[in-house]
């Protein structure tokens, strides 16, 4: 693939394995053009601390050197992976990854991006088993994501399907769910530009096929949204996981292009 890019990095200042640098080196080695790192917002509701806002200012400061240490070599872009409901400070960066990891349902804050028994516990005690239920409250509160910032990247837009080669919680080419996923795509359309096809939980092992559905690529395709092919990664032996994949999915949806961020902004690039 030529103009190779993964705007989807994560490091250690969250879960990732590597340091930025680290990443960097693998990113070299695998023949990629260029990398962007999308550390994971501060989630004050995240039982798991994985970044505190501290940590989240050395990132920047940290990724910042790492862009001027190799200008001219290799271009490195400044992201942030947010959570909705992060409420964080969103300026600074070259691009903003908007997703969710978390629905708030009443005062609490309820995590889905678990393994499939996790999953399943919280559609059995929050949505009475049933796992329709749980979909149509996961995209209508996609669908409100541009009302907490301006988002360049929509972040695996069908995360609450994860674990569904485990567990089939909803059936994914049913009417019924396909229905809500489209509805909140449509919200979204005109107000976040690009979607990933995202290749993480297929490095992983939770899956064999990356974010979105096929299906719900024919529908990023139909609204006009720009693509973006991205791993996802916490581990940098993986940064290409499932790259050509992802690629043959587009081309079947009727994309011919991808997208890629550059100097000058983003730019499409042939598939
Ligand atoms: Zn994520
Ligand atoms: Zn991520």
């Amino acid at each position: 693939m030529k103009l190779l890019q993964n705007l989807h990095t994560h490091t250690t200042y969250c879960d990732g394995e590597h340091t930025p640098e680290e990443m960097i080196r693998f990113a070299m080695e695998k023949g990629f053009d260029s990398l962007g790192f999308s550390g994971h917002s501060y989630m004050f509701y995240s039982p798991y601390k994985l970044v505190s806002l501290e940590g989240t200012e050395r990132y920047k400061v940290e990724v910042t050197a790492l862009k001027e240490k190799y200008k001219g070599r290799f271009p490195v872009y400044l992201g942030l992976e947010v959570d909705m409901y992060s409420g964080v400070d969103l300026s600074g960066y070259d691009y903003l990854i908007g997703a969710l990891h978390y629905l708030k349902l009443g005062n609490e804050y309820v995590a889905f991006d678990r393994p499939a028994e996790t999953v399943q516990a919280v559609i059995d005690t929050r949505f009475s088993g049933n796992g329709l239920a749980f979909a149509k409250e996961y995209y209508a509160q996609l669908a409100t994501l541009p009302q907490y910032g301006k988002f360049d990247i929509l972040g695996h837009l069908d995360l609450l399907t994860k674990n569904i080669e485990q567990i089939p919680f909803f059936d994914i080419q049913s009417k019924a769910y396909l229905d809500v996923a489209r509805e909140a795509l449509q919200a979204l359309q005109g107000k976040i530009p690009f979607f990933e096809v995202n290749t993480g939980a297929m490095a992983r092992g939770y899956r064999t096929s990356p974010y979105p559905s096929l299906e719900l690529l024919r529908e990023c395709k139909r609204l006009g949204f720009g693509a973006i092919i991205s791993s996802d990664c916490h581990d940098g032996r993986y940064l290409d996981v499932g790259f050509e994949l992802s690629r043959d999915l587009l081309l079947e949806a009727g994309f011919t292009e991808r997208y890629i961020l550059t100097d000058h902004g983003f730019q499409a690039v042939a598939l």
